[in-house]
């Protein structure tokens, strides 16, 4: 098919390029840094699929990206000799938005633009943002490997449609031209394109190049040459010494490996060397990701050996539950040719994981045990955004069980706020003396666990009782009977034994009630018999005249309610 054909956007494409145009106005700058990052994709799968396959390199092995502009034609190039698109590569990657969950995240835009543009940030607006300042845009391309006469030209002016069309191309790899709108004439400037390149993609791995720039005496101006020069550091910015690299670096960097917008809330850096060989980047989002509980998303994890991008999402090189760490894990030893079969298997890729995990788990440790109150703030920021899913790891990764379990943050009694704000260590320092056990209430929401009739008794007495409300609680705490040898014990669980707490007079005074009451518990059970397995006076009621309690070894109500809800 050699004629020009055109064709419709995705309806979220069309959304998204509405919205960003208005939305990013004041950022239009990240146009460069997307560009050039998605260049950099293109030769890093190149790189990995020329491992198996040396010809798709064919005689131009050097691996890099070129921006140039033409004044007279209003026009800003990116160049890359990357894997660049066949025609329905073209079609699909440069017409639809392959995340999953785009539709849900589109549902959520409210119209309010600043409001909007925040969450068009989280979600990544990539190539599209080339419309930012361009009223339209020519992508030319060669997927690597096929002859000259299938290259493609997609083009487009960012409104409903682009055309597709057959053209001969030389060199393999993609150009994407941008016809500028009017009035952004300053980026037609090799020091304004410099500067930004400077300080979005400096930690670009392949040499980004630019032409060089001359003071002409004799025409008074300075002129561009034929001659190319390297702009930025073109190494691999894991591989740098940790004194070499800046707090923006890394950040422009992790926002390249994220797809990000946002600035991420900590991160570690790190060579280890030992059994295993590996460098590892490793970031932790301000922000959970629209699509953080779909079970089909990988991990975050990009995986190199010795440099060489080997794949995305490699989700064997972390645990499930820490699926919202992004970053880079280099290895030494592992082979390049390296599947994600091999991965399944392979012993270094388990001690990997394993240093990884522990690594993510100081990180963590730092910041919730830190005394400066900035620190501890981004840990709270961490427990909204993510709680829930650390939470996972109580029951997935038993030899880290107890550390978990030390940054878990709970609702309370003690505060009189749903803020999940307490520790197990807060609350074992508030425990009444002889208080020997932790005491918690679930329930579906924080009003409901908050105002249960089982907490009378615990109020009267003073007893904290941390409040647990989210989906996974239940589930976790069937993998945790207690915390430093304290036990758990759910107050809506019958014989609770306030022992301890009472003192002498109280529990006289009990025993001479139960007595009192004991013809008309021998008259309720006999009325109740084939719905209540034990009835007794109690006393850990102060306002409510009677509740249901679960036996000590059967599942809680709240949890049966659960099971129920979800068909078992
Ligand atoms: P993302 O980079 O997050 O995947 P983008 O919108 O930036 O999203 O790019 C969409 C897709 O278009 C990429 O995933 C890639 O498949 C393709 N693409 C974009 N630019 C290039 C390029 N220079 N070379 C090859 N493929 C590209
Ligand atoms: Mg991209």
């Amino acid at each position: 098919v050699s004629e020009k054909q055109t064709l419709g956007f995705q309806a979220e494409v069309k959304q998204l390029l509405q919205l960003m145009i208005h939305s990013l106005y004041s950022n239009k700058e990240i146009f460069l840094r997307e560009l050039i990052s998605n260049a950099s994709d293109a030769a890093d799968k190149l790189r990995f699929e020329a491992i198996n396959n040396g010809a798709l390199l064919e005689n131009d092995p050097d691996l890099k990206i070129k921006v140039t502009f033409d004044k007279a034609a209003r026009t800003i190039t990116i160049s890359d000799n990357g894997i660049g698109m066949s025609r329905d590569e073209a079609i699909a990657h440069l017409g639809t938005i392959a995340k999953s969950g785009t539709k849900e995240f589109f549902t959520k835009l409210s119209g309010d633009q600043q409001k909007d543009a925040a969450l068009i940030g989280q979600f990544g607006v990539g190539f599209y943002s080339g419309f930012i300042i361009a009223d339209k845009i020519t992508v030319n391309t060669r997927r690597a490997g096929t002859p000259a006469t299938e290259g493609v030209c997609w083009e487009s002016e960012g409104a409903g449609d682009f055309s597709i069309e057959a053209i001969d191309k030389a060199t393999r790899g993609t150009d994407i031209i941008l016809h500028l709108r009017e009035g952004e004439d300053e980026y037609l400037s090799s020091w304004k394109l410099k500067s930004i390149i400077q300080k979005y993609s400096d930690h670009i791995s392949l040499p980004i190049l630019m032409q060089k720039e001359e003071w002409d005496d004799e025409k008074k101006e300075t002129v561009i040459k034929d001659e190319f020069e390297t702009v930025n550091q073109a190494s691999a910015l894991w591989a740098r010494n940790k004194s070499d690299i800046t707090e923006e670096q890394y950040v422009e960097f992790y926002k390249h490996v994220s797809h990000d917008f946002e600035a991420p809330l900590t991160y570690t850096h790190n060579r280890v060397e030992g059994r295993s060989e590996y460098t590892q980047l490793l970031y932790v989002p301000a922000r959970a990701p629209f699509d953080l509980w779909d079970r089909n998303k990988r991990g975050g994890i990009k995986l190199y050996v010795k440099r060489v991008f080997i794949m995305d999402d490699a989700e064997q090189l972390m645990p499930v539950y820490l699926r919202f760490v992004k970053g880079v894990i280099d290895s030494a030893d592992l082979p390049l040719n390296v599947s994600r079969e091999i991965l399944q298997e392979s012993r270094d890729v388990k001690v990997i994981r394993e240093g990884s995990t522990k690594r993510v788990l100081s990180l963590l440790e730092e910041l919730a045990n830190s005394d400066d109150t900035a620190q501890k703030e981004k840990y709270a920021i961490f427990w909204t955004q993510f709680g829930q899913v650390l939470k996972e790891g109580v029951g997935e990764d038993a030899g880290n069980k107890e550390r978990i379990a030390k940054l878990l943050r709970f609702a309370s009694t003690h505060n009189d706020s749903d803020a999940q704000t307490v520790s197990f260590a807060d609350y074992i320092a508030r425990m009444k003396e002889g208080q020997d056990k932790i005491y918690y209430a679930t329930g579906e929401t924080y009003v409901a666990a908050k105002n249960s009739p089982h907490l009378e008794i615990f109020r009267k007495k003073g007893v904290e009782v941390l409040l647990l409300t989210d989906r996974v609680d239940e589930w976790m705490l069937s993998f945790m009977q207690d915390f430093e040898g304290k036990e758990l014990v759910s107050v809506a669980k019958g014989g609770l034994d306030l022992g301890s707490l009472e003192d002498e007079a109280e529990k006289k005074q009990h025993e001479e009630t139960a007595s009192d009451y004991k013809e008309l518990v021998e008259k309720m059970k006999a009325a109740l018999a084939d719905k209540a397995k034990e009835v007794r006076v109690t006393f850990r009621l102060t306002d409510s005249p009677a509740c249901l309690v679960a036996d000590e070894n059967e599942l809680s109500g709240n949890l049966l309610r659960m099971l129920k809800a979800a068909g078992q």
